[in-house]
């Protein structure tokens, strides 16, 4: 038997098979109300059942993100393998008007990138006028070089690689790729080809979003192979 990866908002047949199991857990732990909310039946993965999974997780000190993947399903007791573990990095998976590839490895496994995070990246390639290759999403060290929680971490990080997308360091590629990681940030057009001319790391807030964007500088890292893209709740 397998088990599928759940990501919040889809629909399976297993996800009534996912609920019961994290109704149990969730009176275990003492969450009567959370618990008694859950639409068991129904194959949709809605926002009360993710809320009682995102409790779980919390108490069994797993990533906290609401996707239901190999650790999350061991939280419930259910030990089988996870097909499709990542399936927001599906090669040629296309978000909105742009593409973005998420090359292997890039994530931890049953660790995806955040929707938030890929949406922003699929404008910037539609910006840029071509897909964009995300080298590392994931699979990164907790923190960055100054101690600090790294975005990775939590799903809200992209690195695109210049070799992957044909590029050099500190190359012309690697420019308009950061030029649109800031205009799409609100920057202006003008703005934004300046710091990617310069290099360095900017922070912004736009809409609810806290966007950063790290390119041939090493604050934070050594940005000179990689634009480092960071969209999180603001
Ligand atoms: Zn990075």
């Amino acid at each position: 038997m397998a088990v599928p990866f759940l990501s919040p908002g889809q629909t399976n047949k297993a996800v009534p098979r996912m609920k019961r199991r994290l109704v149990r857990e969730l009176l275990a732990l003492g969450f009567e109300s959370i618990a008694h909310q859950i639409a068991v039946r129904t194959t949709t993965y809605g926002p009360d059942a993710v809320e009682g999974v995102r409790k779980v997780q919390e108490a069994k000190h797993i990533h906290v993100d609401g996707f239901v993947g190999k650790d999350t399903w061991g939280a419930l007791g259910v030990h089988e393998p996870v097909t499709n573990p990542t399936p927001v990095m599906l090669p040629g998976d296309s978000f909105h008007g742009g593409e973005v590839i998420v090359e292997p490895g890039a994530n931890k496994p049953g660790n995806p990138i955040t929707k938030m995070t890929l949406d922003y990246v699929a404008k910037m390639a539609g910006i840029v006028g071509k897909p964009i290759k995300i080298t590392t999403g994931t699979n990164h060290n907790k923190f960055t070089v100054n101690g600090n929680v790294s975005d990775h971490f939590s799903g809200h990080a992209a690195d695109i690689g210049m070799f992957a997308n044909g590029g050099v360091d500190d190359s012309p590629v690697g420019d308009r790729i950061m030029a649109a990681c800031c205009v799409l940030a609100g920057d202006s057009k003008q703005g934004a080809r300046d710091k990617a001319r310069t290099g360095g790391l900017f922070s912004f807030t736009h809409g609810n979003q806290r966007i950063q964007c790290i390119w041939k500088t090493n604050q934070g890292g050594n940005h000179h192979n990689h634009v480092h893209v960071g969209v999180r709740p603001a």
